[in-house]
């Protein structure tokens, strides 16, 4: 009798079996980018199809980003990147790194004198994290893969424009990370790494949809087709800009938002085909408030431009049709917009 026949010891042997594919996160088709809803800051965790999970900054909040990660299940980083060391892209990897113990740690290099900035660096000597370089190079995650997009070494520039970029590829699916970068950084890369850029689908607008981010030129060379801006309610710095928000309407993106969607996530296949999952894009704004109007009651077909943002909100919105905007109840709400 071999120890298959005897079904409790098997039935322990699934149950492991079943557990290890568990933590270790399964293989599948797609790659998912998570733009973690931080409030004013950025936190970008990208899961490979083969399970690896890498953290691009941590927001400024000291837990937020650690409680998020734990509620998705993330039990192993691979690598952790500090974008630059401003406090709202690494106030929450300390805690990250304490907890993951990532194989690997990026960062743009430049001293930096925070206590913000040494609790980080600490915990990444206690993880015995390999410090990785942030010169042009590749870094494979299974079929996934990351081009860093190296930072000027122009001590005359500022902290935002020496943000380490970075590329996300999964077969023809391309997404962009660009930090803070301001119009100085991009036109350092063009000048000097321009092999490294190009049109990419998804892409984090630069500088929370700052005024001095993203530029004509910025959306000629990624000529994206989904924006995401990572964003805080009513901050001091009126980001995102109207002239950043006409940029990326220019260049016919769809544009979402975290502080009106939250946690905005893709999910790409390797065609380069992506699904974005949040509350909506360029959701319907109450306007006394400038607020999105989720959970507003009282709205009709005619606060909406277009039936899909009619049905952005419907779903949106969840369960039941408080608003009756679907009076059919076949879940086409308002098909008589254009
Ligand atoms: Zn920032």
């Amino acid at each position: 009798m071999t120890v298959w026949q005897q079904p409790f010891v098997k039935s322990v042997l699934w149950a492991a079996a079943l557990l290890i594919l568990a933590s270790c996160n399964a293989p599948t088709d797609r790659l998912e980018l998570h733009f973690i809803d931080v409030g004013q800051g950025d936190a970008v965790l990208i899961r490979s199809p083969s399970g690896q999970n890498v953290l691009y900054d941590g927001g400024r909040a000291t837990d937020e980003v650690l409680g998020y990660l734990e509620s998705v299940g993330v039990t192993s980083l691979e690598l952790v990147i500090a974008s630059h060391a401003d406090a709202d892209h690494i106030g929450g990897l300390e805690a990250v790194v304490r907890r993951y113990r990532p194989r690997l740690f990026l960062d743009n290099g430049l001293p930096h004198d925070t206590q913000t900035y040494r609790g980080l660096l600490g915990a990444v000597r206690d993880a015995g994290s390999q410090l990785v370089q942030p010169t042009a190079r590749r870094i494979g995650l299974g079929e996934a893969s990351l081009q860093v997009i190296p930072p000027p070494s122009d001590p005359g520039l500022s902290s935002n424009d020496h943000s380490v970029g970075l590329i996300v590829s999964y077969g023809e699916f391309r997404a962009a990370l660009t930090g803070d970068a301001e119009t100085p950084e991009f036109g350092w890369w063009l000048a000097n790494v321009p092999e490294l850029l190009g049109p990419v689908q998804v892409y984090k607008a630069a500088h929370h949809g700052s005024p001095n981010g993203d530029s004509a030129e910025s959306m000629s060379t990624f000529d994206p087709e989904t924006v995401i801006i990572s964003v805080g309610q009513d901050n001091a710095y009126g980001h995102p800009s109207a002239e950043a928000l006409a940029l990326y309407k220019d260049a016919g993106a769809t544009v979402y938002r975290t502080d009106e969607s939250g946690t905005v996530r893709v999910l790409a296949a390797a065609s380069g085909a992506h699904e974005v999952e949040s509350a909506s894009p360029t959701a319907p704004h109450d306007l006394e408030s400038g607020r999105p109007a989720f959970g507003n009651a009282d709205r009709d077909c005619s606060d909406f431009r277009t039936r899909a943002e009619a049905q952005a909100f419907f779903e949106a919105a969840g369960a039941g049709d408080p608003n009756r905007l679907d009076g059919d109840g076949d879940g086409a709400v308002c098909t008589s917009l254009p």
